[in-house]
């Protein structure tokens, strides 16, 4: 048996500076300059609408955009493809995560009274158009078209825009379909890409239909997609993007008792996403570490994407710690994605977790289990992100905005207040504004 590539880590020994290093993210591999194809796509998407993005798909998939109509035809003859008990975990799936989102949706806040006459309260608004990017070039991801269409319907975003990559045949996944179905969508185009959110930024004119400019984009992908959305973003009047979600990455915390079978299995549950993605180990036993790591060389000589677990494998830590408040320590210098915590008073140290995706707690609480079922979804930032974001929610696809109430009472005190503010900025006209409603 060979040792794993784990590299061991004892936190106690390390300077503020060590610590840094010791957490550091694995450099992305990508092919190219990511940065001057993705700029030479939505330049040409720009120029030339949709004729440049057929041109893009055909290039870089084999295969021109196409909307792919979520008819009662296509719905049963993706369910024909399936057996039954898939197309009952979809919509288990499907429920949950409704359920969740419906429950969790923003409301509006009270009034509230700041100054007698003078009431002010949040109203929550849905966006008017999302552009959600279903990953698609090396698995078919209909559990994140569930994790995004979902929450958008609930939220009440009028036009959702599902995109996603042909598969090798250019078609797609009926699982897919299912997916649209169970998510209320009408259509999903298949174009994949920077040519794919070009075609969200700009809005273009394609042979099966019109897609608009979106107001927000939403979804994972692999590098070219990140860029691209990271430059769509940066245009003048350019869309609103969610969050940087790129390779996944997990931490599992561990104590003395913690089965080794069960944290091994969650390890390379994200280890197997792709070579880029980053997992962690964190124990306070010295002796659990090594019986996860003896188990994880053990499973993951089973799995079929074994390659590319063993290649996320080379940039995985085991860190030693003191004790639980420095396991706290690591993840919220780490920020993970997914953090899993498996040791005896579970949900006591989650209240000294502040920078993670999603928190999984206990040993029942499988991430396997959020990421398709659970309810909450599965669209988290990646790369230290979760420090000062958090996942997509209902709120992801809505906007605040303040509505204030003032009586006439409420003026006569308010306004000499904000008028003689606006004369200490020099703002005369402002201050007129106010002394009319202080006089009327
Ligand atoms: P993808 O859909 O993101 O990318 C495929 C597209 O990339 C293709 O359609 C093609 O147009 C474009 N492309 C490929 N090679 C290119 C090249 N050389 N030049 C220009 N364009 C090129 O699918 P993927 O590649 O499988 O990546 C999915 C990513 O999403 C993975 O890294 C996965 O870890 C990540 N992910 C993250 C989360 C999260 O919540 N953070 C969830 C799911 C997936």
């Amino acid at each position: 048996m060979t040792e794993t590539a784990f590299k061991r880590i004892d936190w106690s020994s390390l300077d503020a500076a060590g610590k840094k290093t010791a957490l550091a993210r694995p450099t992305q591999r990508t092919a190219g300059d990511v940065t001057e194809v993705v700029r030479t796509i939505l330049n040409d998407v720009r120029e030339r609408g949709g004729a440049a993005v057929t041109e893009w798909c055909l290039k870089l998939d084999k295969a021109p955009p196409r909307r792919i109509a979520i008819t009662p035809g296509a719905i049963a003859e993706a369910r024909n493809a399936l057996p039954p008990a898939d197309t009952r975990a979809l919509r288990f799936a499907a429920d949950n995560i409704r359920v969740f989102h419906q429950a969790t949706r923003p409301e509006d806040t009270p009034y509230v009274e700041t100054t007698p006459g003078v009431r002010s309260k949040l109203a929550w608004r849905p966006i008017a158009s999302a552009g959600l990017y279903i990953p698609g070039g090396t698995a078919p991801l209909f559990s994140s078209l569930l994790m995004l269409a979902i929450p958008a319907e609930v939220a009440g975003v009028r036009e959702r825009i599902a995109v996603t990559p042909p598969n090798k045949e250019g078609g797609v996944h009926p699982a897919m379909i299912l997916a649209a179905a169970e998510a209320g969508l009408d259509a999903i185009w298949l174009m994949g890409g920077a040519q794919a959110i070009a075609a969200l930024t700009f809005g273009v004119e394609l042979e099966d239909g019109i897609i608009p400019p979106c107001d927000k984009l939403f979804g994972p992908g692999n590098a070219y997609v990140a860029e691209a959305k990271k430059q769509a973003s940066a245009l003048p009047g350019g869309p609103a993007v969610d969050m940087p979600a790129g390779p996944s990455e997990l931490m599992v915390i561990v104590d003395r008792d913690a089965a080794p079978e069960i944290a091994a299995a969650d390890l390379l549950s994200q280890a197997e996403h792709d070579a880029d993605a980053q997992v962690l180990l964190v124990s306070t036993s010295r002796a659990t570490i090594d019986y996860i790591l003896t188990e994880v060389e053990v499973q993951v000589a089973t799995l079929p994407r074994e390659a590319i677990a063993r290649a996320s494998l080379n940039e995985a830590r085991a860190i030693l710690v003191r004790d639980l408040d420095a396991a706290a320590e690591v993840a919220n210098l780490y920020g993970p994605e997914h953090l899993s915590i498996q040791v005896e008073e579970s949900e006591e140290l989650v209240e000294s977790i502040n920078a993670a995706g999603a928190v999984f707690v206990g040993r029942f609480a499988a991430e396997t289990l959020g990421d398709y079922a659970a309810g909450p979804s599965h669209v988290l930032p990646t790369d230290g992100g979760a420090k000062t974001l958090g996942g997509v929610t209902t709120a992801s696809f809505m906007t605040t905005m303040s509505v204030q109430l003032v009586t006439e009472d409420g003026a006569r005190q308010l306004a000499p207040i904000a008028a003689r503010l606006a004369r200490m900025e020099g703002l005369e006209a402002h201050a007129r504004a106010a002394d009319l409603r202080a006089d009327a």
